[in-house]
């Protein structure tokens, strides 16, 4: 967090979180061919990127444009909502890979062999709504993740739940997390675009 980064946001998601900040990204958007994105992002001359959505596995060409990137020698990053299998994302990418609480609507949808695929270079991302969220993912992390030695974070669903209640109770449990903010929605206003 806080490090500049170029974006890619994908069209399209398979899901439809209540509090979902992207949706715009279910149908905006135009084809571009990989050569084209990588041609923009290059413009940037920043070393990092970063493939989201909607959700950006739905595209086949999401595996083909991550590997165009990592061939430039970018540090490469794929945002992906939990549901599909990452495995075949080229093997220098880092998955950020949310895992669906239930305050989100959509907890049934994530795909457990993911977490078989973990790397430690990797992020497992858990947005929480409520007290019940909280205490989901702490199980969860518990059962599931207690072998896993990447990166945990924890964030605070915008507008749902004060960042400081979430904070407290981490530090209540002392547990392993790396709490998260939307750094965005801080700096600009929060439905800010292209920032
Ligand atoms: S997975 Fe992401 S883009 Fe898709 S509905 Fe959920 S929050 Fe929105």
């Amino acid at each position: 967090m806080g490090l500049p980064c170029v974006f890619i946001r994908l069209s399209g998601c398979n899901l439809r979180c209540r509090y979902c900040d992207t949706a715009y990204a279910w149908s905006e958007g135009y084809d571009m061919p990989v050569s084209e994105i990588v041609r923009e992002v290059l413009e940037f001359r920043c070393g990092l990127t970063l493939i989201t959505g909607g959700e950006p596995l739905i595209q086949p060409n999401s595996t083909h444009l991550a590997q165009a990137l990592i061939d430039l020698g970018l540090k490469t990053l794929v945002e992906t909502n939990g549901s599909i299998d990452i495995s075949n994302l080229p093997e220098k990418t880092i998955r950020i890979i949310d895992v669906k609480c239930p305050g989100s609507g959509e907890v049934d949808q994530f795909y457990w062999g993911n977490l078989g695929f973990l790397k430690p270079s990797d992020e497992v991302k858990f947005v929480i709504s409520n007290r019940h969220d909280y205490e989901w993912t702490r199980n969860f992390v518990h059962q599931n993740l207690a072998v896993f030695s990447g990166q945990i974070l924890l964030s605070a669903a915008f507008g749902k739940l004060d960042p400081k209640e979430l904070v407290s109770w981490i530090l209540e449990d002392n547990l392993n997390v790396r709490f998260q903010l939307q750094l965005h929605k801080v700096i600009w206003e929060p439905t800010k675009r292209k920032v």
